[in-house]
């Protein structure tokens, strides 16, 4: 079938009227999130008033990921864009700045008192990214979301409001279930050995030492300098478990352990944990709060402190 030259300017004209005019059909406010973490936030508290989709799914490293031409249409589509910021999603950094231009991009760390943020020894004239690992700073991301979202669509403002509340208040219990369970870790066993470093506020947050394979990016691999030096630290500082991450290769926590182990050293991986990425989608894990609560849990059972074996409120998959 052939177009007739007025078939296609109707047809470029209808198409250019949706793509104008996506944002309130059906009444919810469009929004893409680039990582699970905001994407679940802005759910939570956008309720059946948004249409939230989320660009990295479970297992998805956010420091490597790229726009796929899929993303860049959803993008410049969407009602609003909730990205991290602080050089977290460092590909896509120029496309997010291009795309600000529209108004409808937030960086939903913009915000933050920058006196709650750390700077790390990687990253000269940057902050550390990874603010979600403790659920009081993820209050200032919380309200950000709230914020923007009450921007957008005005007339649900009662509505994001009520719903943030409501979050706001599990954060408050997570935090005080991440303090419960982790002072039960014996003091000189905390010592979090990760895949990278993506642990730092937990870190501040929790009385732990925190020691990454690769840095605070995982953009550079870790050489095998780095790797035999932390082998010496597991066996100095006696450190019975390590931990690998579900959106890092566990390559090389995997070659400590052996390292460990040829000088006479066990030491176990202490489970996975979720440190850029959340559990499976449909899942508590793949949630916010069921990211960090995994997280507490198992980092306390493995480091030998006392915690109940399915989390904060009994929601945990068995066995993680
Ligand atoms: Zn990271």
């Amino acid at each position: 079938m052939r177009f007739s030259r007025r078939d296609f300017i109707v047809a470029t004209a209808a198409a250019s009227l949706a793509s104008a005019t996506p944002a309130f059909a059906g009444g919810k406010l469009q929004v893409v999130a680039t990582t699970g973490m905001i994407a679940d936030t802005a759910r939570r508290i956008g309720g059946d008033a948004v249409e939230v989709k989320g660009l990295m799914g479970p297992g998805v490293d956010p420091h490597a990921y790229r726009q796929t031409r899929t993303d860049i249409v959803a993008l410049t589509k969407a009602d609003l864009v909730l990205w991290h910021g602080l050089y977290l999603e460092a590909q896509m950094e120029d496309f997010f700045h291009k795309l600000e231009k529209r108004g409808t991009v937030v960086a939903v760390t913009d915000t933050m008192p920058r006196d709650v943020l750390r700077g790390h020894d990687d990253y000269a004239d940057k902050f550390d990214p990874h603010v979600w690992m403790d659920p009081r700073l993820w209050v200032f991301v919380t309200e950000r979301v709230r914020d923007a979202l009450i921007e957008k669509k005005p007339e649900a403002e009662a509505q994001f409001v009520a719903n943030a509340e409501v979050f706001l208040a599990e954060l408050s219990d997570l935090s005080d279930y991440a303090e419960k369970s982790l002072t039960t870790v014996p003091e000189e066993a905390r010592i979090l050995l990760t895949a990278h470093d993506a642990f730092g506020y937990f870190g501040a947050a929790y009385g732990f030492s925190v020691l990454g394979v690769q840095g605070i990016s995982t953009e550079s691999e870790a050489g095998l300098n780095r790797i035999s030096s932390l082998v010496d630290t597991l066996i100095e500082r006696d450190i019975q478990a390590v931990f690998v991450e579900s959106s890092v290769s566990d390559r090389t926590v995997r070659a400590l352990v052996e390292g460990a182990s040829a000088k006479g050293h066990d030491v176990a991986i202490g489970g996975e944990l979720f440190s850029d990425a959340m559990g499976p989608d449909g899942t508590y894990e793949g949630t916010y709060v069921g990211m960090i609560d995994h997280n507490i849990t198992v980092i306390s059972d493995a480091l030998g402190g006392d915690v109940p074996e399915r989390g904060m409120t009994g929601r945990l998959s068995a066995g993680s």
